[in-house]
């Protein structure tokens, strides 16, 4: 591949992973946040509820692609339980914080991927750009897996406001980049918001099998991924070997 100066990464399921029993603690430690905070929670109905509300802001966030956030969720799920509480009150912060807490202990990092990282950075201005609705803990696991040096930028959609496939979040990331688009990779594993946004904002996409393809336990999203496949002719990796291949190309 010629001309290319800049390459974005997608996170989950690209770089870092998390392990399986990850959402099931993170729900412990938001119900346990929740009693703590004087909250009376009945498990299963608030399970069922949050579920539920999740499932409905995450499917208008597809729909409309601005980025919602657990806060809104955790009130909703609250409402219907007969407690309505604003997702701006500090307790539903803290329960989020708990929440994420879980993602700290168990996200791991895609085996080679600091030394791909390592390599690439020499050549390449690296950028990230993440769906997750809560920044602050996308920026911790970012820390904690020791990540962040090797990004030029790092964008995530709870603070932009939109979420991938949305032309916004492409966009700021070529600005970040400070390149042309034309010039840009964009690696990512989930087609719908990765490989066909990165393709209408005008870089080119790379779609990452590395997950699948070697039995890594992958982040399960609220929803299911919108597409299985791109669906049209697109370089694909299934190691960080692959990738090498495709840039001495
Ligand atoms: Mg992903």
């Amino acid at each position: 591949m010629e001309n290319i100066t800049a390459i974005g990464f997608d996170l989950f399921n690209t770089l870092i992973t998390i392990e399986p029993q990850t959402l099931s603690n993170a729900m412990d430690r938001l119900i346990d946040s929740l009693r703590q905070s004087g909250f009376l929670i009945e498990e299963e109905s608030f399970k069922k509820n949050y579920r539920e509300v999740s499932f409905r802001f995450v499917e208008r966030a597809r729909e409309d692609g601005r980025e919602t956030h657990n806060s809104i969720w955790i009130s909703a799920a609250l409402e219907n339980g007969g407690d309505p509480v604003s997702p701006d009150d500090i307790r539903i912060g803290k329960a989020v914080e708990n929440y994420f807490s879980a993602f700290y202990d168990y996200c791991r990092i895609i085996p080679g991927t600091e030394e791909m990282l390592e390599t690439l950075k020499s050549r390449y201005s690296l950028g990230l750009l993440s769906n997750f609705t809560h920044g602050p803990a996308a920026r911790e696991i970012l820390k904690r897996t020791g990540l962040i040096p090797y990004f030029k930028t790092i964008l995530i959609s709870g603070e932009l406001g939109f979420r991938k496939p949305h032309p916004s979040v492409f966009q700021k990331l070529i600005e970040q980049l400070g390149t042309y688009k034309n010039q840009i990779l964009y690696i990512g594993d989930d087609p719908a918001p990765d490989i066909h946004g990165a393709h209408a904002a005008g870089l080119q996409p790379i779609w990452s099998t590395i997950v699948r393809d070697n039995g890594i336990p992958m982040v399960p999203g609220i929803l299911r991924s919108a597409l299985d496949k791109p669906g049209f002719e697109v370089p694909t990796i299934s190691s960080w070997d692959d990738l090498f291949i495709l840039l001495n190309k």
